[in-house]
């Protein structure tokens, strides 16, 4: 977007622009002192996921410290869980659909809006790449089921067995009770959705998951729905959610979030808002887990849960960090 263009959104918008620098206007709590929050490329580049995947983070926090773009480093860093096969809730390991088939959701968005997904996928462990080969490759935005396998062989990608021994066992424990119940919190890891500034200041992120164990054969989550799982605005900032993806996807959740930074919220306060509208709609809330992580241009970032026991990652500065999130139920 040429500058002319720019100022007059962000007069529309209420981001304010100062000599050389923007300055994000936004709500004056005491808790959120967030106005004037400057973008300062120094610093850059951060990257969050959701959840305690350290390494995961590291990896696109170097590959961010090497230069690479946000969204590819966001890709690298998710696929260390997507190929990790001890992880039950990513990728090759992941946990089966009830009738024993692992299947995979995810969705990437880069710093230009555009978007990919692929939703329902078996034998392809990289699914996040899978979604920006949909982006890039492709006329459209999403690909599901045996398509976009179909579509995955095409590209290079090699056809895997993604029902681990373990996973198949735990599968078969289960269905002596057949009992469908979304754990919260499940081992303290779930989907993994990562969102990334890169050197130039630029927003990217990816989201992937094999979704909630023992689904129904063919449910597909948040996570591949932009809005919902994941999204990005460059001008603006990113979210991304992880937790039961039906609540999510109700209230379309990462796309409010980051409207409502672009209105002036601090990423904390918007997660805590997304939060809000699942909890005063929902009877059944403390069942479940939902949970958000955002950021915004000038590098802030928030998170909030329904439970207590989520966390996430933040990578700057070469220092990784894993930050408790506030909850909307403390015990
Ligand atoms: N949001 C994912 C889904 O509903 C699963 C999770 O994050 O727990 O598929």
């Amino acid at each position: 977007m040429d500058r002319r263009k720019f100022i007059k959104n962000a007069s529309l918008t209420g981001i304010g622009i100062a000599a050389g620098s923007t300055i994000l206007s936004c709500a004056k709590t005491e808790k959120n002192k967030a106005s004037k929050a400057v973008v300062n490329n120094n610093n850059f580049p951060i990257a969050i996921c959701t959840w305690g995947f350290v390494n995961a983070n590291a990896k696109a926090g170097q590959d961010l410290d090497a230069g690479i773009n946000a969204l590819d480093a966001a890709i690298a860093g998710v696929a260390l869980e997507e190929n990790d096969l001890l992880n039950t809730t990513v990728g090759n390991g992941g946990a089966p659909d009830r009738e024993g088939n692992v299947t995979l959701d995810a969705s990437v968005m880069d710093s230009n809006g555009n978007s990919g997904a692929v939703a329902n996928v078996k034998n392809i462990a990289n699914v996040a790449l899978l979604a920006k080969k949909v982006m890039t490759e492709t006329p459209h935005v999403m690909l599901a089921g045996k398509g976009a396998e179909a579509f995955a062989y095409t590209q290079g990608f090699k056809k895997e067995n993604l029902l681990t021994e373990a996973s198949k066992k735990a599968w078969e424990e289960w269905k002596q009770s057949s009992e469908y119940k979304p754990i919260i919190n499940i081992e303290n890891h779930d989907t993994i959705g990562m969102l990334c500034i890169d050197k130039a200041g630029d927003i990217a992120g990816a989201c992937t998951t094999s979704g909630i164990a023992y689904k129904m054969k063919g449910r597909v989550g948040d996570s591949p729905i932009i809005g919902s799982g994941l999204f990005v605005d460059n001008q603006i900032g990113a979210a991304a959610a992880t937790g039961l993806g039906e609540e999510i996807m109700k209230t379309v959740g990462s796309f409010l979030i980051v409207e409502l930074m672009r209105n002036g919220m601090h990423p904390q306060q918007a997660c805590e808002e997304a939060i809000n509208r699942i909890v005063t709609k929902s009877n059944t809330y403390k069942n479940f887990q939902v949970a958000y992580i955002a950021i915004n241009k000038a590098g802030q970032t928030g998170s909030y849960c329904i439970h207590e026991g989520f966390t996430y990652m933040k990578y700057q500065n070469g220092k990784n960090k894993n930050i408790t999130s506030e909850a909307f139920i403390k015990t």
